[in-house]
C-alpha cells in the first residue's frame, strides 16, 4: 500500500501549488498551516494579506494578479511556444477549484526556457478582464521552470457550442468529492484548449494566497467555447472562484502571437 500513498501525496501537494507554489516549494511542512481563505465574506479577497505573515503580498504587492488587460499593448513580449502532450484526466476539486494533474502534459517555452507543466485549473467567472469585460471563465495552465520560477498561460473562457476536449471530465464532474483525486479513461491535451495567436504578456503573481509575485503571465486573446451546461457544471462545484481585478500600475503589458 505504500506504493500508492506516495502517488496520492504527491497529487496532494500539487494541489495545492495553486496557493503555496510560489517557486516550486509546495511542501507538506507549510500545507498544514495554510489558513483558510475564501473568495467571498469572512477570508475573502479583501482579507487575505492579513490571514498569514506569508498572505502579505495579498496586500502590499506591487505587482498582483489579476489586471484588467488594455486593448494596446506596448514593448516586446517574452516568445512564446506550446509543446504540450496529453495528460490523463486526474482532477479533484480542492475547496478552491477543480484542479487536474498536468504532470505528464509536456510545457512551454519563454524565451527558450522550458517551463514543465505542472497542473491546470479553473475559475468561474475569468479572473482577467480585457478591455474591462469580465469572461464566464477562466483556465489557468501552471508551469514551472527547473529553478521553481512560474509561467502562467490564461485561456479565457466564453458561452457557445459544447467543448469536446473537456467533455468526458465535465461528466464526472458530479462524482467528485473534495479533497478525492478521480482518475478517468480519458485524456486532454492541453494544446487543444490553448489556442493560437495572440496573447497579452506581463508579469504577476499567484492569484491566490499567498499571492507570490515573479510570475509570467500569458493570457490568450481568443477565448475558448464551454456551452452553458459545462460552465455551470464547473461552477457548481467551485463557486464563485475568481480574484479580483488587481492595479496594473506601471507594470508593461506586451502583445505577442502564439503559432
Ligand atoms: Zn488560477
Amino acid at each position: 500500500m505504500m506504493r500508492l500513498a506516495l502517488p496520492l501525496t504527491a497529487l496532494l501537494v500539487l494541489t495545492s501549488a495553486c496557493g503555496k507554489g510560489g517557486r516550486g516549494h509546495a511542501d507538506s511542512a507549510t500545507h498544514e498551516a495554510t489558513p483558510h481563505w475564501t473568495y467571498a465574506g469572512e477570508g475573502g479577497p479583501d482579507t487575505w494579506g492579513a490571514l498569514a505573515a506569508d498572505f502579505e503580498n495579498c496586500t502590499i504587492g506591487g505587482a498582483q494578479s489579476p489586471v484588467d488587460l488594455p486593448v494596446a499593448a506596448e514593448g516586446a513580449p517574452p516568445a512564446l511556444e506550446s509543446d504540450h502532450a496529453p495528460v490523463p484526466v486526474r482532477y479533484l476539486f480542492n475547496g478552491h477549484t477543480v484542479q487536474f494533474d498536468g504532470s505528464e502534459g509536456g510545457g512551454i517555452t519563454v524565451d527558450g526556457r522550458s517551463y514543465a507543466l505542472k497542473q491546470f485549473h479553473v475559475h468561474f467567472p475569468s479572473e482577467h478582464h480585457v478591455a474591462g469585460q469580465s469572461y464566464p471563465g477562466e483556465i489557468h495552465f501552471v508551469h514551472a521552470d527547473s529553478s521553481g520560477a512560474l509561467a502562467v498561460v490564461g485561456v479565457l473562457v466564453a458561452e457557445g457550442p459544447e467543448n469536446p476536449v473537456l467533455a468526458p471530465a465535465v461528466a464526472g464532474l458530479a462524482g467528485l468529492v473534495e479533497g478525492v483525486t478521480v482518475a478517468l479513461e480519458a485524456t486532454i491535451d492541453p494544446d487543444d484548449l490553448v489556442p493560437e495567436g495572440g496573447y497579452r504578456a506581463y508579469s504577476g503573481s499567484l492569484t491566490t494566497p499567498p499571492c507570490s509575485e515573479g510570475v509570467q503571465w500569458f493570457v490568450m486573446d481568443a477565448p475558448i467555447d464551454l456551452s452553458k451546461g459545462q460552465i455551470d457544471a464547473f461552477a457548481a462545484v467551485t463557486g464563485v472562484s475568481n480574484r479580483p481585478v488587481q492595479p496594473l500600475g506601471d507594470r508593461v503589458v506586451a502583445a505577442g502571437v502564439l503559432d
